[in-house]
């Protein structure tokens, strides 16, 4: 076993926060957030004393977005725009469209943000947004409608240099081109700098679509290397068939790995000899999910998590990963492409079962470091070939694993807590060093 695949991390009793927020409930996914900041306080030294600025967004607007449906109906949706921490830099994270949004949830995913730049060494703060929406039961100029009033409503909080938004689960390229329109229409002037993940030819970088699975891909092959498991003919499962998954799917297949298992909102198929990945991708362009691909066995839903595999990627939403679903993996290894998709209790699971999990906020990361590397692009206007872009996006994985890796070792503790302790070092030392106002 490996040194950081069983640890005993330091639990403290006293809570961080002084007086709860009033707008949250217990059981949401910020106060899985906030457990998580509770477990690096004792890892964080002196610099803990400011650690409760973690447990507080910034900034939380909440907007109503009105539109006229093509019915000529009007429909109100509720928006969100959450600026989590900014004491490194502008703003950064996704928005997106789904029934289930709510303002705790984006105000978790907007902290993970935090961690996540910080991680990695972006020079960004945390943000996150959302709209409570069914995005597919909307016709385009809905869509349409819906992104350029929201972009609108907060407009008042995002810029270049203020909070960039970029793609997050249900939005596109096409959105980000009416969001960067938008913006740019009520300032007076072409901002591409607004938002990443922008179509390729109004300022957006090659490799950014497929950044997200390539970054689990690379985080995944060096966390295999230094376990000892051979990716060649190893056997993968993977929740969330989208934009992350399905590419993160292909690249371990490339490496030899074998997909075995892959469940979306449509089913669950299982095939033990191995899917042919890049066929099932073009299943799935075509009918919207992985039900109906004939070359593969439907299964219960559940039994997704029996499945013998070595490597699990759950690449949907958060929560999926339960203590009674860790109890049962077989996986040696478990990629967290979505962002939040383990319970604390099933952490700890995993821990005590001696599975290694590569956290989110630095498994997923690959994102939106290319999404830096296009902000970048676009301030310079000048642009980089997609081999340069993949060539430093796996240095920037493969050297912040390494020092994320190197602290758990130190202290003995789980990657996301190393993790948590690489990132709120630096959050917190920019806080300390900026001072506090006035
Ligand atoms: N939505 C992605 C994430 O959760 C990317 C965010 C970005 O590129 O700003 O990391």
């Amino acid at each position: 076993m490996n040194a950081i695949n069983h640890v005993n991390e330091t639990r403290i009793a006293s809570p961080v926060v002084h007086r709860p927020l009033s707008y949250v409930s217990p059981d949401s996914a910020w106060s899985i957030y906030l457990s998580q900041v509770e477990r690096v306080l004792p890892y964080l030294g002196s610099l803990a004393k400011w650690a409760e600025t973690l447990c507080r967004p910034k900034r939380a607007l909440i907007v109503d977005v009105p539109i006229e449906m093509d019915d000529g109906t009007v429909r109100h949706f509720e928006g969100y725009r959450v600026q989590h921490n900014l004491s490194r830099g502008p703003g950064k994270g996704g928005v997106r469209f789904h029934p289930d949004v709510t303002l705790e949830e984006v105000m978790a995913l907007s902290a993970w943000m935090t961690i996540k730049c910080a991680g990695v060494g972006l020079p960004y703060g945390g943000a996150k947004g959302g709209i409570r929406v069914d995005p597919k039961q909307l016709s385009r100029k809905e869509l349409e409608k819906l992104t350029r009033r929201y972009t609108s409503e907060i407009g008042i909080i995002i810029g270049p240099q203020r909070d960039i938004p970029a793609p997050d689960v249900n939005t596109n390229g096409e959105i980000m081109a009416w969001m960067m329109d938008t913006y740019s229409m009520n300032t007076g002037s072409t901002a591409t700098g607004v938002v990443t993940g922008k179509p390729i030819h109004l300022g957006g970088s090659l490799g950014r679509v497929k950044a997200t699975g390539r970054g689990v891909f690379v985080t995944g092959r060096e966390a295999a290397r230094r376990i000892g498991l051979d990716i060649e003919g190893a056997r993968v499962a993977v929740q969330g068939f989208g934009n992350v998954g399905s590419v993160a799917a292909e690249l371990f297949a490339q490496s030899g790995a074998k997909l075995v298992a892959v469940q979306d909102h449509s089913g669950t198929l299982v095939n033990g000899k191995g899917f042919d990945v890049p066929r099932l991708i073009a299943h799935v362009q075509r009918a919207g999910g992985i039900a109906g691909f004939a070359d593969g066995e439907p299964a219960d839903n559940e039994s997704f998590w029996d499945v013998p595999c070595e490597i699990l990627i759950p690449a949907a939403l958060e929560g999926q990963l339960t203590a009674a679903r860790a109890r049962r993996t077989k996986a040696k290894l478990i990629l967290e492409g979505a962002n939040g998709p383990t319970l604390p209790e099933a952490d700890d699971v995993l821990n005590d079962r001696g599975v290694l999990l590569v956290p989110d906020v630095i498994c997923n990361a690959g994102g939106v470091t290319v999404s830096y590397f296009e902000w970048v692009q676009d301030f310079n206007s000048f642009f980089w070939g997609e081999d340069e872009i993949n060539v430093r996006l796996d240095k920037i994985m493969v050297d912040a694993l390494s020092a994320i890796w190197e602290t758990a070792e130190r202290h003995r503790i789980t990657l996301r807590t190393a993790t948590f302790a690489v990132a709120c070092e630096r959050i917190l030392m920019a806080r300390q060093e900026r001072g506090l106002y006035p």
